[in-house]
This record gives structure tokens, C-alpha cells and sequence, in this order.
């Protein structure tokens, strides 16, 4: 059997890398950190010393990046993926929008690579856990190499043919995610300081209509303890949000919850920083109502 290249192992590439190599496949990696590099080579993945190492030696090859810059840069760029000689499908897991998905999938035909987006949801713990959903577009003939593939990391959709499909699908989904934080965090502060007891809101919140991820999961591992390490960077979500209130504006539809939230993500990396976690929205909302935002749990 064939390597898997695998690019980009952060908080969710990794698990998806650790999980093709838990199920004794053959897997060549790459990262800029050298420290992610060695928690792979520790599983047993071949190490590589670049994207276009990967390239030379894989068929099909997977990257999870942060910023839709660097995926096009290690895809397209002049040392990338697309100049490797024995690549033939590419595969990007990150969050990057349709219409860098489009791009690619034309850059890469140039030089006789097929492209598929298939972007992931589920946070750091559905990587792990092999829990998590994809949304994939790209050629259908070419999905039953591919399906096998991403079954490892949890639920395969087949969005359809058109580059992009995939990634509209998960823009679509992190506006809800990314609108329930807001929310949450706002019908949270009403109610403490009205003085109700927050640990009890979410209690009745999960038992009733407002129940939402943000409620069942963000706020009893993230918010309550006040801990802010939920695992996925403010800044990532308000990539996540631009990518799609633009994408939406493109399409005619104006995003007003959207585009309030992508504010808030600004904000949240203003006053919280730069490293923030995305649940730290709620620290904005809190303290604009005059709550402390680093009070104890
Ligand atoms: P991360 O910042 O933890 O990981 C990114 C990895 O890419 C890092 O290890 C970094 O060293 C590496 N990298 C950066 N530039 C590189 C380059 N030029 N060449 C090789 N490696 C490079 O990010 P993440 O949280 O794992 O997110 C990855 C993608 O998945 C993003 O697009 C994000 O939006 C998406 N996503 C994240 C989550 C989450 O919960 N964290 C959930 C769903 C989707």
C-alpha cells in the first residue's frame, strides 16, 4: 500500500494523522513545527522536510492548515504540492472557502492533480476520536479512493462535483456554531446578573427549546470552569465568519447575525488577544455588560 501524505499537524491534523497511522497505514508528514513533526514520527509516520517531499512520495495526500493563504502557498506555491512527482489527488481538510477551493482545483489540473475540498467538523476532541463530519467535493469518480480515506476521521458527505460545494457546506455550519456562542454568551450575562446561578442555566437551558453546541458543550467544558481552552482559535472562527459574510454577500443574501458575530471575533481578538479561544467571545459580551471577565469560576 501506498504512503498518505499528510501536511498541517496542528490541533485537528494531528489527530486525523494519529488515526491513519492507529490503523497501521502508511503515512509521510510535514509541518513547519518540528515538535508536531516528532509526535507523528513517534507513531510511526515517515517525516518529511517539505510539502513537496510529501508530494514526491504519496498519491494521495491531505493538508489541515490554518489560514487559506498558506493552504494555496503549500498547494500552489513554488516549492508546493502541485510540483511533486507522484501526487495525484490532493486533499485540503482546513477551512479555507469555495473560492480558494475553485482556485486550487485549477492550479492543481495544470499539472495533472485532481483537488478535492473535504472541510472537517468537530473540534480537536472529533479528530482524536475519529467523530468527525466532512464535507467533500470534487471528481466523483475519483471519491472511492477518497471515502476510504476520511472514513478514518469520522463521517464522509460526497457535497457533489463543483469545487467549493464542500466548503460552502462548513461556512454554513460554523455561522451556526459561531452565532450560538454569541448568543449563549448574551442570554448567559442577562441571566447572571440578574443573579440566577449559571451552572444552573445551562442545567435548565440543556432541558429546554434554547438547548444548542454552545449550551451542551462550550459552556460546561469551556466557559463555566472559565478555562477559555476549547480548542479552536478566535482566530480561526473569525477567518471562518469573514470567509462566509463574504461569501454569503457574493451570493446576494446579507448575513445580519453573521456579520455581527465576525465584529464580535475582532473584537474578542482585540481585547482577549490574539491567541484567544473562540469561547472567549463571551468575555467581550460580559464585560461590556460590566461583569468581570477573568473573575473565578
Ligand atoms: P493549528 O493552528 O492548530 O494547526 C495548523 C498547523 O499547520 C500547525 O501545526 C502549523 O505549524 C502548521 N503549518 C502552518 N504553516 C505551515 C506550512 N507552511 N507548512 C506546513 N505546516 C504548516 O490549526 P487547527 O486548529 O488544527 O486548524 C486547521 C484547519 O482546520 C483550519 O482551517 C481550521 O479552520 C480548521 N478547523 C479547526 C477546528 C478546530 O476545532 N481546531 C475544527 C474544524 C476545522
Amino acid at each position: 500500500m501506498s504512503n498518505i501524505g499528510f501536511i498541517g499537524l496542528g490541533r485537528m491534523g494531528s489527530g486525523m494523522a494519529l488515526r491513519l497511522r492507529a490503523a497501521g497505514l502508511p503515512v509521510i508528514v510535514h509541518d513547519v513545527s518540528h515538535e508536531a513533526v516528532a509526535r507523528l514520527a513517534e507513531a510511526g509516520a515517515q517525516a518529511a522536510q517539505s510539502a513537496r517531499a510529501v508530494a514526491d512520495a504519496s498519491e494521495i495526500l491531505l493538508v489541515s492548515l490554518p489560514m487559506p493563504d498558506i493552504v494555496e502557498q503549500v498547494l500552489l506555491g513554488p516549492d508546493g504540492v502541485a510540483q511533486g512527482k507522484a501526487v495525484k489527488i490532493a486533499v485540503d481538510l482546513s477551512t479555507s472557502g469555495p473560492q480558494l477551493a475553485q482556485r486550487l482545483a485549477d492550479g492543481l489540473a495544470k499539472h495533472g492533480i485532481a483537488s478535492f475540498d473535504a472541510p472537517v467538523s468537530g473540534g480537536v476532541k472529533g479528530a482524536r476520536e475519529g467523530r468527525l463530519s466532512l464535507m467533500a467535493s470534487g471528481p466523483a469518480a475519483l471519491w472511492p479512493q477518497v471515502e476510504p480515506i476520511l472514513q478514518h476521521f469520522g463521517k464522509a458527505f460526497f457535497m457533489g462535483e463543483t469545487p467549493g460545494a464542500g466548503q460552502t457546506m462548513k461556512l454554513v455550519n460554523n455561522l451556526l456554531g459561531a452565532v450560538a456562542i454569541a448568543v449563549t454568551a448574551e442570554g448567559m450575562t442577562m441571566g447572571i446578573k440578574a443573579g440566577l446561578d449559571p451552572a444552573k442555566m445551562i442545567e435548565v437551558l440543556n432541558q429546554s427549546t434554547g438547548v444548542n453546541a454552545a449550551t451542551k458543550d462550550k459552556w460546561p467544558r469551556s466557559v463555566l470552569p472559565r478555562t477559555f481552552d476549547f480548542g479552536f482559535a478566535a482566530a480561526l472562527s473569525y477567518k471562518d465568519m469573514r470567509l462566509c459574510v463574504d461569501e454569503a454577500e457574493a451570493l446576494g443574501v446579507h448575513l445580519m447575525l453573521g456579520t455581527h458575530v465576525r465584529d464580535l471575533l475582532r473584537r474578542t481578538l482585540e481585547e482577549v488577544g490574539e491567541d484567544a479561544d473562540f469561547t472567549a467571545m463571551a468575555k467581550v459580551v460580559e464585560a461590556d455588560a460590566g461583569l468581570d471577565p477573568d473573575r473565578p469560576a
